[in-house]
């Protein structure tokens, strides 16, 4: 649906609601099949979602297929294999006052579930939600963002091949849209995008009291520790900073190094810069470019923050920015101040470790955080001394790309998990019920109870 009025989105909801209630989105055979649809559907459309990444984001192939694609199928399988042992009743213990009766858990979906995409992997962090939902038994309504045109065309044109709209819908548009879906009788929202808008979609979801996950960003942390493995550290820290131009929300936001080892970490990640993309990365067809003028805009302005040790081109018309880092920069410098997102990596040294993990607990909790090290009891240290949504010790990115790992932030970095397993109970809630005999009663509770057992 493009240019969708609030009536028309109401209709689409009500609609949605009368579907799920019809109980078709509860069976199994369903839910299996659709996944599977959905899975032959990316497979046919596999070089269309590529052409419309590179018109939107001017990504690479590798990449389009590596951090959009071939997830969404690790997903499917995932899914698709467990399925029927999740959504199965599970039996737990009865107490002692409940003598004769059974306690189960149902996993229930909400019903009409509402999926807010942002522009940076405006494909994969569409459909792996969507797939939560479905394998949960929601109906859903996916919202893709305005900023990526040619992917949220293609994924209209491709749901709506695949799928009837009173089960699956695509609704195209802006703020107009998103406020218009905020505000119907939805069951539950799934946001992914920035904190200002993460509150918007809060207080629409406490009107009615909606549940919801968000899943933001913020300032990532990378830390490396005067015993890490140098080179490796460097070609970790450089694809995870630069997959995407750095719009990813897992990005290494700023890296923190020990003072004995920062110059040959820089020197290495130099020359990890040379080796990924040549002399000239923005040249480069391979890397990628800023989604528009604005971003553009906002990222040039960082590059007069610290001393420019690498990179620091621009290229206005094709809107990129070369593989950049900044040093000497102090915490008053706007690129400290807010998420960078873009291939911009300010270099901060320390000495002692206590010196990053105060300045960590100050900040608000990051998505993720990098460390590292040689040392498991200092991986330790870190993993408890400082509270983020999840990460690596001795990469990066990397643990986003597991169904076996539950993905969210903390604080301000979101709420919720999903991905895996975790998607299934993201998109949907336990519901709690005893089966009491009737073969006997105990009448104790009663008021007027004199004595223990009374059998019928
Ligand atoms: P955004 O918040 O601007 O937009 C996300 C969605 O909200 C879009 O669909 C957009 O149309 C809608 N929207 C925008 N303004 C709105 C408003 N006023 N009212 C209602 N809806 C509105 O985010 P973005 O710029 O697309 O994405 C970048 C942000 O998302 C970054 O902060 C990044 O860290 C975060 N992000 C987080 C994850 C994650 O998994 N945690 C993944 C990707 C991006």
């Amino acid at each position: 649906m493009r240019e969708s009025s609030m009536e028309q989105i109401q209709k689409l909801v009500k609609k949605q609601k009368e579907f799920f209630y019809s109980g078709k989105t509860q069976e199994l055979d369903f839910r299996i099949h659709c996944i599977q649809r959905l899975k032959d559907a990316v497979k046919r459309y596999e070089p269309d979602i590529i052409n419309a990444l590179k018109k939107d984001l001017g990504k690479s192939e590798k990449e389009a297929y590596t951090t959009e694609i071939g997830l969404i199928y690790t997903e499917c399988n995932y899914i698709i294999r467990n399925l029927k042992s999740w959504i199965k009743p599970k039996k737990v213990k009865t107490g002692l006052i409940q003598q004769g009766a059974s306690n189960w858990i149902y996993r229930e979906p909400y019903g009409v579930s509402l999926i807010m995409g942002p522009w940076n992997y405006p494909f994969m962090l569409l459909v792996a939600p969507l797939l939560g939902a479905i394998a949960a038994g929601n109906c859903a309504i996916i919202k893709p963002s305005e900023m990526t045109p040619n992917t949220s065309k293609l994924i209209a044109q491709m749901m709506e091949g695949i799928f009837e709209n009173e089960h699956i819908a695509v609704v195209e548009g802006g703020i107009k849209e998103s406020t218009a879906l905020l505000e119907s009788p939805i069951d539950f929202i799934f946001f992914t995008g920035s904190e200002a808008v993460g509150k918007i979609v809060m207080q629409a979801a406490s009107k009615r009291i909606v549940p919801f996950v968000l899943e933001l960003g913020g300032k990532s942390p990378c830390i490396v520790d005067q015993d890490a493995n140098l080179e490796l550290a460097a070609k970790r820290i450089m694809w995870g900073k630069l997959l995407n131009a750095g719009q990813t929300c897992v990005a290494p936001d700023y890296l923190w190094v020990h003072k004995q080892v920062k110059n040959d970490l820089l020197k290495l990640m130099k020359e990890t810069i040379r080796e990924f993309y040549g002399e000239e990365p923005i040249e480069n067809p391979e890397y990628g470019r800023i989604v528009n003028e604005k971003h553009f805009k906002r990222l040039t302005r960082f590059l007069t923050n610290g001393d420019i040790v690498l990179g620091g081109k621009v290229d206005k018309e094709r809107q990129r920015i070369s593989p950049t880092i900044l040093d000497r920069i102090s915490w008053e410098d706007p690129v400290m101040k807010e998420e960078i997102f873009g291939p911009i990596l300010p270099v901060v040294e320390f000495t002692e470790i206590h010196e990053v993990i105060d300045q960590i607990r100050k900040a608000p909790k990051p998505l993720a955080l990098y460390y590292f090290s040689e040392s498991e009891k200092k991986q330790q240290f870190m993993i408890q001394s400082v509270p983020f949504g999840g990460g690596c010790m001795n990469d990066t990115i990397m643990h986003m790309a597991s169904p076996y790992l539950p993905f969210g932030g903390v604080g301000a970095s979101g709420i919720g998990r999903y991905r895996g397993h975790a998607s299934f109970e993201c998109f949907s809630y336990e519901k709690s019920i005893l089966k009491q005999t009737t073969n006997f009663d105990i009448s104790l509770r009663y008021p007027s109870a004199k004595n223990g057992l009374k059998w019928i």
